[in-house]
């Protein structure tokens, strides 16, 4: 009997008495130990009566145990949908009715205002807690510590995992075992994991960084990860000289920076920093390379497709570029207007196809038919182009596109200049709705701690530069650009808030 996904991700390390897990008080879990546990609690849930593809919605704190439920998942075919530990009850309820979930997993601090959504919604609950406390751990205590795994192809459903919602409501995401494991072997390999490594894992585990990039890599390599609950920058700092690897998004980079303790040395057993998720300034590389002499693997992924492309790990790696298409991926850039591929240094569509395209979006045939096409190129919604060398460069999301009287604008472009300014942190430009262009373009610029830029100096400096059409028409300083979990910066928000500017 095969399980395509378990037996290359978990089977391979059954028995084996090597650390997988450190945690942050200085034990460590075994291989052996996190599969026996994975077991039982797959154990409880075909003895609840879940079936194979039935759905399992979880919504807990990262922990061992919550890692444990993914794998458990796996091993009995169940489709696993994590969900941000942020979300409101309201949020919850619509991911527990659109997705059908037939058990939800929560915190026990949660569960009596989550008991009557579930069983509106037909849904058992199981409780569990960051340290393991609540009903799943007592059950699966229980049961027998061997799981006879249940046979699942390729093609069939491993997860569910809803899109981060940066640009609107999230959509569920359908992935097989093959997306997850044909990505999970390409990472491997091309970024060298080996058993030898230590991945020093700080993300949350409900979105694909942290649940398929960091763990499932990984795992297919035998490797063990520092696992901490959240990012906390003096823990990292602590934890650094342990790894030999780390995964972080942007913020993750920014925050080590503002800490004296990272250092060449603290970094010295280090053999790769990657990053993801959101754009990683090219004054982050610069100022990470000078402070610490490693230069930021950058690589570009999402929920649908996992990993798409990558900075090399041996040659150039290019700031402000997210590298070359993954082995087994293919990457176009189409002109969204003649659906024609488009010759490097011209702006458009970022399409992508490969084993790692996700299946569709979970009852969304609509939207399933108008962003995967026939012949199965995903149109992934941001928008790019490539270099003279083939390196990958986004320029932002087609829906923060500016149309300005009929002109594109691309933010990304104002942005890089206005963050060149003396005094700028960073900048988000937004389009506004204005009476006579449909849209005109407003910056909003966070200064640098201390600073106060002249926003008339600013104005002139990136206007030197950039026809008339694209000159901001405002430039506002705020404290902080609004950013969700993983570290996008939320333009839908910024965009609501400055609405009304010229109307
Ligand atoms: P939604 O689709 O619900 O609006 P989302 O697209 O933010 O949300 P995710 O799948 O978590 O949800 O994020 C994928 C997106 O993140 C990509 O489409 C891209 O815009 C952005 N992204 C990921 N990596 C990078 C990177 N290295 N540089 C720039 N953008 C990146
Ligand atoms: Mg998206």
């Amino acid at each position: 009997m095969t399980n395509t996904l378990y037996d290359a991700l978990f089977a391979p390390h059954a028995g084996k008495d090597t650390p997988f897990l450190h945690l942050p008080g200085g034990d460590t879990l075994s291989y052996s130990a996190f599969l026996d546990t994975a077991a039982r609690i797959a154990q409880v849930l075909t003895a609840g009566g879940l079936v194979p593809g039935d759905r399992l919605a979880a919504q807990v704190e990262k922990s061992p145990e919550a890692l444990a439920l993914y794998a458990a998942c796996v091993q009995a075919g169940i489709v696993f949908l994590p969900l941000n530990t942020g979300y409101t009850k309201d949020e919850l309820e619509y991911f527990i009715s659109n997705s059908g979930a037939r058990l939800l997993v929560c915190d026990p601090a949660d569960a009596d205002h989550l008991k009557p959504l579930a069983r509106a919604h037909h849904a058992m609950l199981h409780t569990l807690g960051p340290d393991g406390q609540g009903s799943l751990m007592p059950a699966a205590k229980e049961q027998s510590d061997s799981f006879e795994t249940v046979a699942r192809t390729p093609d069939d459903l491993a997860a569910f995992l809803y899109t981060s919602g940066t640009t609107g409501r999230s959509k569920g995401a359908m992935l097989t075992h093959e997306n997850l494991l044909s990505n999970a072997r390409t990472l491997e390999d091309l970024w060298r994991f080996t058993q030898e490594d230590v991945l020093l894992h700080a993300l949350p585990i409900f979105h694909t960084h942290g649940l398929f990039v960091a763990t499932n890599t990984a795992l297919v390599a035998g490797a063990s990860m520092i696992f901490l609950p959240k990012f906390e920058t003096g823990a990292m700092i602590n934890r650094l000289k342990e790894a030999t690897v780390m995964m972080g998004v942007p913020t993750f980079y920014t925050r080590l920076l503002g800490d004296p303790g990272l250092t060449r040395e603290l970094t010295a057993g280090m053999r790769l920093f990657i990053s993801g998720s959101a754009p990683l300034l090219a004054e982050t590389h610069t100022r990470f390379e000078e402070r610490t002499g490693h230069r930021i693997l950058e690589r570009y992924g999402m929920t649908e497709t996992n990993m798409n492309s990558s900075n090399p790990y041996d040659g150039e790696r290019r700031p402000g570029t997210v590298g070359f298409a993954l082995p087994g991926v293919e990457i176009r850039i189409i002109d969204p207007d003649t659906d024609k591929p488009l010759p490097a240094g011209e702006v458009g569509q970022i399409e992508v196809r490969g084993p790692n395209v996700f299946k569709g979006y979970w009852q969304m045939p609509e939207k399933t038919a108008a962003e995967l096409r026939e012949d199965g190129f995903f149109i992934t919604g941001d928008l790019g182009s490539f270099d003279a060398d083939g390196y990958l460069q986004i320029v932002g999301r087609g829906k923060d596109l500016i149309i300005s009287g009929g002109y594109n604008i691309y933010p990304k472009e104002i942005e890089v200049l206005l963050d060149a300014q003396p005094g700028v942190l960073e900048s988000a430009v937004i389009g506004v709705p204005h009476p006579d262009f449909g849209e005109t373009p407003v910056a909003l610029v966070v200064p640098r701690d201390g600073a106060e830029p002249d926003t008339d100096a600013l104005a002139e400096a990136v206007g030197t530069s950039l026809a008339r059409y694209k000159h901001p028409r405002l430039i506002k300083l705020i404290d902080e650009l609004p950013r969700n979990t993983m570290g996008k910066v939320q333009k839908n928000v910024l965009r609501d808030a400055y609405s009304g500017l010229f109307s």
